[in-house]
């Protein structure tokens, strides 16, 4: 069983009615390039009839391997379990709903060949999503880049190629919350971005609801960045600095005993915010070190029956 140029991994939950068409776009285009692939689907939990179509799949083709996870563990989740199976020189993460187009992929394997490590596929425009959508990945973006301590790239979703390399080096980070995108900028190593058109889903409705994008964006933030707690303390300090240089003032000016209790109040509230924020420092570094549980739970696992060139 020799090991394919190409492994794309593809993350899937609850995508019966999107699946073998994502699946015909993403052969017909991998065929073409000519060189040894593996499709590995990632059935993150689905409850419909997804898991019969990958089983469908991969009795039909045996460049095809699938991960099934005991639940639904989330996107990243799934993405981190495709990776673990992947044996590819490059490996590609691509959607299942075709809003990544798999006719960018000969782009990034083009960009990989000419000596990057990363190539990640950057959306210059996204169709078929809300005002609301847009505006909010625009915000946590921007937020992102300015908190995160390695540069992540912006609308980048984790749509991209990483060599092999890169993926070992995923796997052995054994962090729980797993926000890819920054795990990859955090690697380091040649990074480099290729353009593209993000189209809108083909069928079936997002899984992202406003409760688990939120959650994505405070895993990132935490994950990525301890400054939010150094924030805390830093206001805790700045306040407090300013009611004792209050303090000062009043007993100059022999003010209202009342401006001594509002400064001597907002003092002690610097203290508290200063506390509070180093308690946070601690249990970012505490969450850093405290990594007991597996992220993911796989139930289980059929790699692709052989690696084939071109047509089967
Ligand atoms: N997905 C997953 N687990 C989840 C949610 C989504 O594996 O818990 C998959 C989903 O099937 C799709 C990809 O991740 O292939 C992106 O999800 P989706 O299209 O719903 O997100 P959006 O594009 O709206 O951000
Ligand atoms: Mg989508």
């Amino acid at each position: 069983m020799s090991e394919p140029t190409l492994s794309v991994v593809v993350p899937v939950f609850d995508e019966e009615a999107v699946i073998d068409a994502a699946f015909e776009r993403l052969r017909a285009v991998l065929v073409a390039m000519g060189e040894p692939f593996e499709i590995l689907f990632v059935d993150d939990g689905s409850r419909d009839s997804t898991p019969a179509h990958l089983e469908r799949l991969r009795a039909a083709d045996a460049r095809v391997g699938v991960v099934t996870l005991s639940r639904n563990f989330g996107h990243q989740m799934a993405i981190s379990a495709g990776m673990e199976m992947a044996r590819g020189r490059a490996i590609v993460v691509i959607d299942a709903d075709l809003q990544d187009p798999p006719e960018v992929i000969p782009r990034l394997v083009e960009r990989w060949r000419a000596g990057a490590d990363v190539v990640y596929a950057r959306r210059i425009e996204r169709r078929g999503e809300s005002a609301f959508k847009r505006g909010s990945a625009a915000a946590f973006y921007r937020l992102l880049g300015r908190l995160a301590e390695v540069p992540i790239p912006a609308e980048a979703g984790d749509f991209r190629l990483v060599d092999r390399r890169v993926r070992d080096v995923l796997v052995r980070m054994p962090e729980r919350r797993r926000f890819v995108r920054g795990m990859v900028a955090w690697t380091g190593f040649r990074q480099e971005a290729v353009d593209y058109v993000r189209d809108a889903r083909a069928a079936g409705r997002s899984k992202y609801s406003l409760a688990r994008m939120l959650r994505l964006a405070a895993d990132a933030l935490l994950s990525f960045s301890d400054r939010p707690a150094r924030w805390v303390a830093g206001a805790g300090a700045v306040l407090f600095a300013l009611s004792c240089a209050a303090l000062v003032v009043l007993a100059v000016t022999a003010a209202a005993p009342w401006w001594w209790v509002l400064a001597a109040v907002a003092a002690l509230d610097g203290v508290v915010l200063l506390s509070l924020g180093v308690v946070g420092a601690y249990a970012a570094r505490i969450y850093d070190e405290v990594r007991g549980r597996p992220p993911y739970v796989v139930a289980q696992s059929h790699p692709p029956a052989q690696a084939a060139e071109g047509e089967p």
